[in-house]
């Protein structure tokens, strides 16, 4: 039925394109000037399935960072580098219903509540194998192009802006340090994390990564592996439960989707063994989703039955 139903998928999204296109609600993300440059109107929608076969309209060639959705991926690597058990030890799987720059550790364990909120990615990103700052960074790097398909970059301006005014993450890191959840030199970790948010990436090289994912770790245009297989039902928990910060039970209910989204306005969805989904808008609501972006994921979950929990 679904394959059926997907050959309308390209239509689907184009009407959904026109439908939201108007739709101006929300504000771009201006916690640094350079995110608030960015042209509010971009839209795109990005659908790549495990056949390879790819449905996408609007703006999916515009590059923007990739902010949040990064913690995802990095979480993976830290899984392939440490094992479960011991990444379990530094960075739980619990929601936090807090916002996701809150400064908030475990009451009992001290770790970060999980990796989808700042102070688990900033723990997870110092767990990243490397000998010097430049192979962990440049190990990040080839873990992202094996999800992409072509080389990646990080945008300095982004990074700096990050690097400079981040205080926050940096008071984040600093309560870690002194519970002992991360144990190296903590700029070293911030810049890390500050460059993996400042990753160059478009709408349809999201939906090729989401694509990955639903895949069991296998990119469908390049047949590259980019993570174990056994790591993608990791991954997808967490997102299940903690990606769509404080909005994550309601999506979860509603759309019933593994899913992530970022500061910069991309949201990525995964049907696992069907598709991966992206949207790319700027314009974000009071929880820091794109607006244009989860009218879409609920709309596409809707029409075509997504819902894990889809009754039949
Ligand atoms: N670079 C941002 C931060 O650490 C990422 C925020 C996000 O996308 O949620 O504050």
């Amino acid at each position: 039925e679904l394959a059926k139903n997907l050959s309308s998928l390209q239509a689907f999204i184009d009407d959904l394109y026109s439908k939201y296109e108007s739709l101006q609600d929300g504000v771009v993300a201006n916690y640094i000037p350079e995110l608030a440059k960015v042209d509010p109107e971009l839209f795109a929608i990005s659908i790549v399935n495990v056949n390879g076969e790819i449905y996408e309209v609007g703006d999916y060639q515009q590059l923007f960072t990739i902010q949040s959705i990064s913690k995802v991926f990095v979480y993976g690597l830290a899984l392939m580098d440490h094992g479960r058990d011991y990444i379990l030890t530094r960075v739980g799987v619990e929601p936090t219903g807090d916002a996701f720059n809150a400064i908030v550790l475990d009451e009992q364990s001290k770790r970060p509540y999980n990796p989808m909120v700042n102070a688990g990615a900033i723990a997870t990103t110092s767990l990243i194998k490397g000998s010097d700052a430049t192979e962990r960074l440049n190990r990040m790097l080839d873990m992202f192009q094996k999800y992409i398909g072509r080389d990646v970059f990080v945008d300095i301006s982004v990074f700096t802006s990050e690097r400079t005014t981040g205080h926050r993450n940096r008071a984040m890191a600093h309560l870690m340090l002194n519970f002992g959840m991360i144990d190296k030199p903590i700029d070293e970790a911030l810049d890390l994390y500050f460059q993996q948010c400042a990753v160059m990436v478009n709408c349809h090289d999201l939906a090729v990564m989401a694509a990955t994912l639903a895949n069991k770790g296998v990119n469908p245009i390049t047949n590259e592996q980019a993570i174990k297989s056994c790591y993608v039902k990791d991954i997808l928990s967490v997102m299940y439960t903690c990606g769509m910060y404080n909005f994550a039970g309601e999506w979860a209910y509603k759309v019933g989707i593994p899913a992530k989204s970022g500061i910069s306005g991309g949201i990525i969805a995964v049907v696992p063994d069907k598709m991966g989904i992206a949207v790319f808008s700027p314009r974000l609501d009071a929880r820091g989703n794109s607006v244009r972006g989860v009218k879409v994921c609920e709309e596409l979950s809707q029409r075509f039955g997504l819902h894990l929990f889809e009754c039949s």
